[in-house]
């Protein structure tokens, strides 16, 4: 059971490493990255030559997707959401706990994980509910779920309502040293609101959900957090003020970390009028925002205050977006286009190098949840995601495996995507449009 990837650019920020490498694997572990490694020390192991074109990085990590099961299951499965993940070279995700039952107890947090066991595709970790059913009033069984294998506590979709009640998780889950994940929206302001508040929305009738209603939430989430000593990770920042104060936050010391859509970095609320007017596809929570937004948060990508991609997957059966704007429900699938998305419009525009993309899509995101991956060294273990920085992409919804087809990119054409994706020294998927690929393709036929 080994693996010599040969010749490929290897990029792992946290070990310095960016440069033309070999990468040995054996079972479930690296156990050499070396400028060569010839086959001599490798016996036994199946050669695949990637070529410089390639990269090879360290397992990207979506800490931001909804799976749906238990409850949901005509909408996503564990099953099916982890394979959305590999295709889209996730190694892992985490999974917000929005599911019927809420995961607000250790038998729920196990049975996912029972699930994704049996799925055998991305590594899954489960987010526990900051408060039972998520309802907002009583803390949840959190020592039970950490136990159990929760990773971080949100009641993402509906935010923490109560400031007393968030200060009381982030002290809790503070002495276990993890974080809490919040969906921050003042519901008193967001109301029935559809759209971002402002001049396209009034033009088009919907109802508005002001950037206040944000920004007031994000402050009031890292004064607790300063306040507490707990760590808050702002889930989907969409606004120029609550990136802003983010950044005022980290600079006086509050333990604050955020994520980005790749949703809210391409898209603005102009989009809603053309080229299809009333997109439910555009349909998110936070919605998109103005220009400007947009604009801020590329700005924090570049200057590093914004230290996650995340993609808020959120799958969705066609009933529930084939209704009027007003009636259908927020969100769009994430997982099969963020890396075509960073490429072409991060990395190929100029703003980021492949690094710091990296970064974003899981060294921060390891870090922040305190899971084992982020880089490529041996001893390590070989989650590993092989990109293709060229690579033509066409989004085709239609052949997305996720269930779910709620993507408002369908049929753009971008330039970079996935070559491959290696869980646990296992490869789960090979991109058979990527020629280099074929090698790793059959070594997974035979595997499974
Ligand atoms: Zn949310
Ligand atoms: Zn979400």
């Amino acid at each position: 059971m080994k693996l010599l990837l040969k010749g490929a650019r290897v990029v792992d920020p946290a070990s310095g490493i960016d440069g033309i490498r070999d990468v040995l694997v054996d079972g479930d572990r690296i156990s050499r990255v070396d400028t060569s490694i010839p086959a001599e020390a490798a016996v036994g192991a199946a050669i695949v030559e990637l070529g410089s074109s390639l990269v090879v990085v360290p397992g990207l990590i979506d800490m931001h997707v909804h799976l749906r099961e238990p409850g949901y299951e005509h909408k996503e499965t564990v099953a099916t959401g982890t394979a959305s993940a590999v295709a889209g070279g996730f190694t892992a995700v985490a999974c917000m706990p929005n599911t019927n039952p809420v995961n607000d107890n250790a038998s729920v947090t196990r049975f996912i994980l029972k699930q994704a066991a049996a799925a055998n595709l991305a590594r899954v970790y489960p987010i526990g509910a900051v408060s039972n059913g998520s309802n907002g009033e009583h803390l949840a069984e959190i020592a039970d779920m950490r136990e159990a294998g929760c990773v971080a506590f949100s009641d993402d979709g509906r935010p923490v309502a109560t400031a007393a009640l968030m200060r009381r998780a982030l002290e809790y889950a503070g002495m276990f040293n993890m974080p809490i994940i919040d969906h921050c929206e003042d519901r008193s302001l967001a109301g029935e609101g559809v759209a971002h508040e402002g001049f396209h929305a009034a033009q088009l009738g919907l109802r508005g959900i002001p950037a206040a209603a944000e920004d007031v939430m994000v402050d009031r989430d890292i004064v607790l957090a300063h306040a507490t000593g707990g760590h808050v990770h702002i889930a989907h920042v969409s606004t120029a003020g609550a990136l802003r104060a983010v950044q005022a936050g980290k600079s006086r010391g509050a333990r604050v970390t955020c994520e980005v859509t790749p949703h809210h970095l391409t898209l603005s609320d102009e989009r809603l009028r053309a080229p299809l007017i009333y997109d439910t596809n555009l349909k998110m929570n936070p919605p998109l925002r103005g220009t400007t937004d947009r604009d801020a948060l590329l700005a924090g990508i570049r200057d590093g205050s914004i230290d996650v991609i995340a993609t808020d997957h959120a799958p969705h059966h066609a009933d529930d977006k084939r209704v009027e704007f007003d009636r259908a429900s927020f969100g769009i699938v994430g997982l099969e286009t963020a890396v075509s998305l960073g490429f072409d419009r991060l990395v190929h525009a100029g703003i980021i190098g492949i690094g710091r993309l990296v970064e974003l899509f899981s060294v921060n995101p390891a870090r922040i949840l305190k899971v084992p991956g982020g880089r490529i060294a041996s001893g390590d273990m070989a989650d590993i995601t092989i990109l293709a920085p060229d690579l033509p992409v066409t989004v085709a919804a239609a052949a997305f495996r996720s269930k779910a087809r709620n993507t408002p990119f369908d049929g753009w054409s971008l330039r970079g995507g996935v070559a491959a994706t290696i869980v646990g020294g296992r490869v789960v998927f090979a991109n058979t449009a990527v020629p280099q690929a074929a090698g790793l393709e059959r070594r997974e036929r035979r595997e499974t």
